[in-house]
């Protein structure tokens, strides 16, 4: 049984955001991946955001159809939407991720006029760790960040790269070292900068090989001031704010890699119950029993990770009382995907890898990035062995 961990009106909600996107994200995944429609893109996210969807992550704020939405919820929406296009579902999954530190730790003034938006499906935004010189490595950021005391200015100065909605967020939550004499850990401050304020610039955007729709690209802050209410949380707190969201963007990841994962094996199964070769159904053949097989496990597997962790979030366990579980069920799903995704194009044989025949070859495009994105698989591993052995200093 699939859904082992959901309730009635858990699973009452999937059947209500699978008609949504149904009906408002399948018609347009074709125009993304073709055209790279950012207007399509924009127009289902707009219509998320009317219906409530975007909110699901905060309860003071939602007034749909659940008793008690949460990260199970949040979860299964960026399954449902990376199993019709992940492309769409990336964009979502970052605004989301700039909306929690926006509702955690921004001031009123600055929530109203940034976070409000985020949810109605008006505006997108954007975070900002990534660096030409640390990726894995955050703590290593070179980006500064001081405090005019004579203007009452943050001022910001930094090359961030591989942002997600980069030249198409309203708002990008920026985090860069404060106070550069003591660890990074205790001197990084994160900052909501306004996409209009000058300074900013975006040298390129990437051109990835899948995810085609969603923008990822460069900013540059050159001199950037932001008024003093744009800090979140306290100064030199940011590393905090930063891993506070790390278990909630894992389980969404789990979701990402989980939506994935089952479309490319819903392709895989049809074929082998159809195609005939040698006389029989593929799905006859033995060698292809094992792929079926061991692409079932796996799904099943990473949606058990994936919800587990979901759920024991929205029963109030966060930070390393999570970590194990988030990143296990990041590591498993995204893997998961990638593995599902090679395997249905093995299955399909030439129509697997041609456009013409269908979506493999975009899902074996789109997957690859997952194991990479949020903290690649390499980190997750770390995260399950250094809570697994307590006693070993980890040595990165
Ligand atoms: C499509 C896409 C969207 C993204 N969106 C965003 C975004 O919105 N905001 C943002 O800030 N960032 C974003 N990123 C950046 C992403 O988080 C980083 O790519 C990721 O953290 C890895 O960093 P890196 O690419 O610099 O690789 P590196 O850190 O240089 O790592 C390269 C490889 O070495 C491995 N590695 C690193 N250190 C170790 C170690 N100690 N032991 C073993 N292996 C190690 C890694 O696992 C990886 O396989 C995005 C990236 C992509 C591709």
């Amino acid at each position: 049984m699939r859904d082992f961990f959901m309730t009635d009106e858990d699973r009452a909600f999937r059947a209500e955001i699978r008609e949504f996107l149904a009906r408002e994200l399948a018609p347009r995944a074709e125009a993304i991946e073709r055209d790279e429609d950012w207007e399509a893109v924009k127009q289902v996210v707009r219509a998320l955001g009317e219906a409530g969807y975007m909110k699901l992550m905060f309860a003071d704020l939602y007034s749909g159809s659940l008793s008690q939405p949460g990260l199970t919820h949040a979860t299964m929406l960026s399954e449902e939407a990376a199993y019709l296009n992940y492309a769409f579902e990336t964009t979502i999954a970052t605004a989301l991720s700039c909306a929690f530190p926006l509702h955690r730790f921004a001031r009123p003034e600055i929530r109203d006029r940034y976070l409000t938006p985020i949810l109605e499906g008006s505006a997108i935004g954007s975070i900002c760790m990534t660096e030409p010189n640390v990726g894995s490595d955050s703590a290593g950021m070179e980006t500064r960040i001081r405090f005019d005391s004579k203007t009452k200015e943050w001022v910001i100065d930094g090359f961030k790269r591989y942002i997600s909605n980069a030249t198409k967020s309203d708002v990008y939550i920026v985090w860069g070292i404060s106070d550069p004499d003591v660890a990074p850990q205790k001197g990084m401050t994160a900052i909501a900068v306004s996409a209009d304020t000058p300074g900013i610039s975006f040298p390129q955007t990437y051109d990835f090989m899948g995810r085609r729709g969603c923008v990822v690209g460069e900013v540059t802050f050159e001199n950037v001031r932001v008024p003093a209410e744009n800090l979140l949380g306290e100064e030199n707190k940011g590393f905090k704010i930063m891993l506070s969201a790390f278990n909630f963007e894992r389980a969404i990841l789990g979701g990402s890699g989980l939506g994935v994962a089952r479309s490319a094996f819903d392709i895989a199964r049809d074929h082998a119950q159809t195609r005939v070769a040698f006389g029989e159904k593929l799905g006859q053949k033995q060698l292809i029993w094992d792929m079926i097989a061991q692409m079932s496990w796996r799904i099943d597997a990473a949606e058990l990770l994936t919800y587990r962790a979901a759920k024991m979030y929205d029963a109030g366990i966060d930070g390393k009382d999570l970590m194990r579980e988030a990143a296990q069920c990041k590591l498993v799903s995204t893997e998961t995907a990638v593995y599902c995704a090679d395997r249905t194009v093995q299955i399909l044989g030439g129509d697997g890898v041609t456009r013409q025949f269908g979506r493999a070859e975009q899902i074996y495009r789109d997957a690859r990035a997952l194991p990479i994105v949020g903290g690649s698989s390499e980190m997750a591993k770390y995260l399950i062995a250094a809570r697994e052995m307590p006693s070993i200093k980890p040595n990165l």
